[in-house]
């Protein structure tokens, strides 16, 4: 354990989280911390780990599973949050706790017959392309019924919520009414019977937006591990 001297960016972090719960009236702890590790060695993660972070978020696949694999002792939460290619769902099937970003059927099919029998479900979110962009990857929210009804279907993965990347903006209230959208559509989906407890927004430029929003795991990689390397955002 890490002597009570030292100090991560995870402790302030935390506290950050738990003043805006405060701020928002949030119920305290009712946001979760996912530190985004891709492009972080596999000691930038220990060495978080050591300081009593669990839940760790990547975005490439065989970057992602070396370090599962590496830190496999360590009881960690493996979070796959990048785009899936249809030759990489049993890798990730077998490696992560979680996939945030599936938007079709294909995908969860195959995670859903690839997940090996000796595992929990696979906790997944429908990504949602909530600002309507033409670039981004998520279904539009029109579509995220019809898959969310399709999905709770497949015996091996159980679906725990959405998640989204709302376009770049530095205007809070521009953030907020992203994330709003998106708590506007798990409303609409549990009105329609779909048990959803999770909302996957915020990461380190908009979590301020995203907790006032209703987020419940907040993503953050550069404000915990700092700048990453150009190529690999
Ligand atoms: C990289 C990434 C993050 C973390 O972004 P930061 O700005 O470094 O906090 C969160 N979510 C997804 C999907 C990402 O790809």
């Amino acid at each position: 354990m890490p002597s009570k001297t030292q100090q991560h960016p995870i402790d302030s972090l935390k506290r950050q989280i738990a003043q805006l719960c405060e701020k928002y009236q949030r119920t305290a702890n009712s946001v979760a911390l996912m530190a985004v590790s891709k492009t972080r060695s596999a000691e930038d993660v220990r060495l978080a780990a050591s300081f009593g972070q669990r839940d760790f978020g990547e975005n490439y696949v065989q970057e992602g599973v070396e370090k599962v694999v590496e830190l496999a002792e360590l009881d960690l939460t493996w979070h796959f949050i990048g785009p899936i290619q249809k030759n990489k769902t049993r890798v990730i099937a077998e490696h992560f706790d979680w996939v945030h970003s599936i938007e079709r059927t294909i995908i969860a099919d195959r995670l859903s017959a690839q997940r090996p029998a000796d595992l929990a479900p696979l906790n997944v979110c429908i990504q949602i392309n909530i600002d309507d962009e033409e670039t981004k990857s998520g279904v539009s929210p029109t579509a995220a019924l019809a898959l969310a009804q399709y999905i709770s279907r497949l015996p091996a993965l159980r679906l725990r919520g959405l998640m989204a990347i709302p376009s770049p903006s530095t205007d809070f209230q521009q953030q907020r009414a992203s994330f709003s959208r998106l708590q506007d559509l798990q409303q609409q989906l549990l009105a329609a019977n779909i048990a959803l407890d999770t909302l996957s927004m915020g990461m380190s430029n908009d979590f301020e937006a995203a907790i006032a929003s209703g987020s419940s795991i907040v993503r953050i990689g550069t404000a915990i591990f700092g700048e990453r390397v150009k190529n690999k955002s």
